[in-house]
């Protein structure tokens, strides 16, 4: 006898202003299994890595837009079968936090119904140029029932955790394939 455990597949998508540090967040995260993808039609790219946890294996397929987003909005192909999407804002830039209002639009747009959204604060390395505090952050993303969590790619704080927490997310009967 033997227990055959099946693997999930999640697509997370990658969203907010240029330069906030949306592909440096990817990059920390997977750079153990660095794979990368190149979908040429829509200009985007994605890398997988998979997290192990309580005993379920989760394969990430995690898009990045690859500088898309300076045209204010992507491609709905970007969002076809994302099972979540994280908002990056930059913790000492506020107009990358105001800007997160707009991409929460676009989700409800163009993003599939009832996807996870995260909202992260990266930079959080640079305490003394920070402009956007954590409380008010934390006050929109309960609004707006999303995960919270301030990251900074250069110290690799708070972003397992964040892919963590999206997992914690997952629908008990998620099927574990894009859909
Ligand atoms: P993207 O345009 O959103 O993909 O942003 P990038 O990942 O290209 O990052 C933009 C700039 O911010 C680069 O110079 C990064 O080195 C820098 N950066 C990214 N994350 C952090 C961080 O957590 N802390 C600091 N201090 N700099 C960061």
């Amino acid at each position: 006898m033997y227990e055959v455990t099946s693997v999930k597949e999640v697509k997370v998508c990658l969203l907010g202003e240029s330069g906030v540090g949306k592909s440096s967040i990817v990059l920390r995260f997977v750079s153990d299994t660095f794979k990368q993808g190149l979908e040429m039609t829509i200009g985007a790219s994605f890398m997988t890595k998979t997290l192990v946890v309580d005993q379920q294996t989760v394969k990430f397929q995690i898009w990045d837009t690859a500088g898309q987003e300076r045209y204010r909005a992507l491609a709905p192909m970007y969002y076809r079968g994302a099972s979540a999407a994280i908002i990056v804002y930059d913790v000492t830039k506020r107009d990358t936090f105001d800007a997160v209002k707009g991409w929460v639009r676009e989700l409800a747009n163009y993003g599939p119904k009832d996807i996870i959204i995260a909202l992260a604060g990266n930079k959080s390395d640079l305490e003394d140029l920070r402009e956007v505090t954590k409380k008010e952050a934390a006050q929109y993303a309960e609004q707006i029932q999303a995960i919270f969590i301030e990251t900074s790619a250069k110290n690799d704080s708070g972003i397992k955790e964040l892919f963590t927490r999206i997992i914690s997310r997952l629908p008990a009967d998620f099927s574990g394939k894009p859909k």
